[in-house]
């Protein structure tokens, strides 16, 4: 059983199904992939991780400007897309699907102990059994269940705006105002993804800020002031791993394990491996062939070059540059080797 049907419950569930498993994914939104909660940017690599067509790429882009608090900037050589999140969840879904899993959507759960309640159109039922994967997000239920940790996660406000030109990098800003947080602008075809991140005591000055970043942008020439396409936000992890991330029979895998970093942009490309791992692992336990006891050396494995950024001083945030570079960097060199 997979709760949460966003990029790690998709993958996760493929993995399973793909093994021959019998796989349920329960998601309490009733449209894959909307609301928008992202600023849609992935590493190029995730294309040697996971399938999406050409449709699910809005724009590319050759890295990010990086702006210091202390007014130095840096060039971060960072390939990738700016995705179609939509698109892609649904690409994802579709993919799990045609691998055997079903998918049960406008469905709440709640779990307690090994057992799982669901409620849809306001029928109850409970089941026990098999293996549950919790890629439910920053607020996991299922992680609650097992007794993790609360995920711990900086705040966000975006805005979606027309661009009057376009952009073909991306640009982070570790503004003092920004008070330990920080500013992006990605550039996404016709159309820019602005945003704020603060941590969440700060909450209270996303608005602001967002606004006069967009007031700032707008002075520069760049985008339509008056014409905000849509708002957007929501947590974004940025403690590193809970724990514990495995109990019992039950894994957590993406947000709900505390994987996105949003310095290096790496929440969605995070959430495939961590869900693709758990699965695979899922898989093997229920055949017989493996246990989930080392799942969380398995994901500190597989999410290294992020542990090792979030080893040195993430929440520093006059390092934040340039261990975005380096975590970067470290990533490419774990693809290569
Ligand atoms: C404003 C913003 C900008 C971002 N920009 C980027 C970016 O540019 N690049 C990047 O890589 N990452 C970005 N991220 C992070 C990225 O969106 C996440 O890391 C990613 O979505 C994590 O995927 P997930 O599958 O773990 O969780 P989610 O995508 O959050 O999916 C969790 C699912 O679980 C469901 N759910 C939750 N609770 C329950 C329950 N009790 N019962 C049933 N279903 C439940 C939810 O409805 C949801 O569909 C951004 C995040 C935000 C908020």
């Amino acid at each position: 059983m997979v709760v949460g049907c966003g990029p790690a419950g998709a993958s996760a569930a493929a993995a399973c199904a793909e093994r021959g498993l019998s796989v349920l994914i329960i998601d309490r939104k009733r449209s894959v992939g909307v609301p928008l909660r992202s600023a849609g940017y992935v590493p190029a690599r995730l294309r040697r991780r996971a399938w999406f067509d050409e449709s699910c790429i809005l724009q590319a882009v050759e890295g990010f400007r990086l702006f210091l608090p202390d007014g130095r900037t840096a060039r971060a050589e960072a390939p990738g897309y700016i995705l179609d999140r939509t698109r892609l969840d649904k690409t994802l879904t579709l993919h799990a699907l045609e691998c055997g899993a079903d998918l049960a959507n406008g469905t709440v759960v709640g779990v307690s102990g090994p057992k799982v309640r669901f409620r849809r159109e306001g029928r109850e039922a409970e089941v026990e059994g098999g293996v549950i994967i919790g890629a439910d997000g920053p607020r996991s239920a299922v992680g609650r269940a097992i007794g993790a940790t609360q995920v711990e996660c900086m705040v966000t406000a975006q805005a979606e705006v027309g661009l009057r030109v376009p952009f073909s990098a991306a640009e982070v800003r570790f503004d003092r105002q920004c008070i330990g947080g920080y500013m992006w602008f990605f550039p996404s075809g016709r159309t820019a993804r602005v945003g704020v991140g603060v941590p969440a005591p700060h909450a209270g000055s996303l608005r602001g800020l967002l606004s006069s970043f967009l007031g700032y942008l707008s002075g520069e020439g760049r985008i339509y002031r008056e014409g905000v396409l849509g708002y957007s936000g929501g947590p974004v992890p940025v403690g590193g791993l809970p724990s514990p991330v495995q109990s019992g029979c039950a894994l957590l895998a993406g947000d709900a394990a505390g994987c996105a970093d949003p310095v290096t942009g790496s929440g969605i490309y995070a959430a495939i491996l961590s869900g693709t791992l758990a699965g695979r692992m899922a898989s093997e336990a229920l055949s017989g062939g493996g246990d989930l006891v080392g799942y969380r050396r398995a994901l500190e494995r597989v999410l290294r070059y992020k542990t090792e950024a979030l080893a040195g001083r993430l929440r520093t945030w006059e390092d934040l540059g340039s261990l975005a570079e380096r975590a970067w960097r470290v990533a490419e060199y774990e693809e290569e080797h």
